[in-house]
């Protein structure tokens, strides 16, 4: 455990200065086709947190797959040499990737895998599919470890890799989350500040606040009087604006 929170994980590519092609594809549907060329990214950089969580919940839009894109380097290269393009991704090719990066969080953390293939069509009667199962504790990636700057590094093959093998160290330290609001559209798949944290935002946190109310209330009625309060939520530390305008209402720190 202590070797794999001291590895840096880190994959040729990066960040660079890239010019987009970008095609819509004649199928009626909100698809495109993006070819990246300029400078190939072949410098050693190292996967942040931050990164997880903007691949994780990146929007299928070109523009914000670009950006993605711009801030952190294509999640694969083309490998060959020499070709024009570097990187060349359909929207459905790229919302594949990501729902399997998001079906190996969910996977990690044992909970039941939600999304378009598992809730919607024949995913929906195969629960083997979707199911909670024990937490999954390895995944696999190849590369190679190295001694970088008197500390040792994993290189990995693929940037996606790269990705993979961060969040599973993410997961050592027990941060790993997926937002308690079945209905969340803000940013699902988050890293938590401490370990109580389980809704992404504020928003979301307030949609836990009233369903803990309603259920203390619905208890309530049913048992008659009690001490026990309504339970409080955990939420990141997103809108630490809009907290100090209500007040920090929704923000406590009591544990259950
Ligand atoms: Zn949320």
């Amino acid at each position: 455990m202590k070797l794999v929170q001291e590895t840096k994980i880190c994959h040729l590519g990066g960040a660079g200065r890239f010019e987009y092609v970008v095609t819509s594809l004649p199928d009626g549907s909100d698809n495109w086709l993006v070819r990246v060329r300029g400078e190939r990214p072949s410098q050693v950089t190292e996967v942040t947190e931050e990164e997880l969580v903007e691949y994780a919940n990146c929007r299928g839009e070109i523009e914000a797959v670009k950006r993605y894109i711009n801030k952190f380097g294509p999640p694969l290269l083309i490998e060959q040499e020499g070709e024009e393009f570097f990187y060349a991704e359909t929207l459905g090719r790229w919302r594949a990737s990501q729902i399997h990066f998001q079906e190996i969080w969910d996977r990690i953390l044992g909970i039941e895998i939600r999304n378009a293939y598992t809730t919607k069509g024949l995913g929906k009667y195969f629960p083997e599919l979707w199911k909670p199962r024990e937490p999954l504790k390895a995944v696999q990636a190849e590369g190679e470890f190295q001694v970088s700057g008197g500390g040792l590094i994993f290189q990995a093959k693929t940037h996606y890799m790269a990705l993979v093998i961060k969040m599973l160290a993410v997961s050592v330290a027990g941060k790993l989350r997926k937002c308690s609001n079945p209905g969340c559209s803000n940013t699902p798949y988050f890293i938590a500040e401490h370990g109580k944290v389980q809704y992404c935002c504020q928003e979301c946190g307030a949609w836990g606040q009233r369903k803990a109310k309603l259920k203390y209330w619905r208890e309530k009625k049913q048992v008659g009087r009690t001490e026990s309060k309504p339970e409080s939520v955990q939420t990141q530390g997103h809108s630490a604006d809009k907290n100090k305008r209500r007040g920090r209402k929704n923000v406590t720190e009591k544990a259950r």
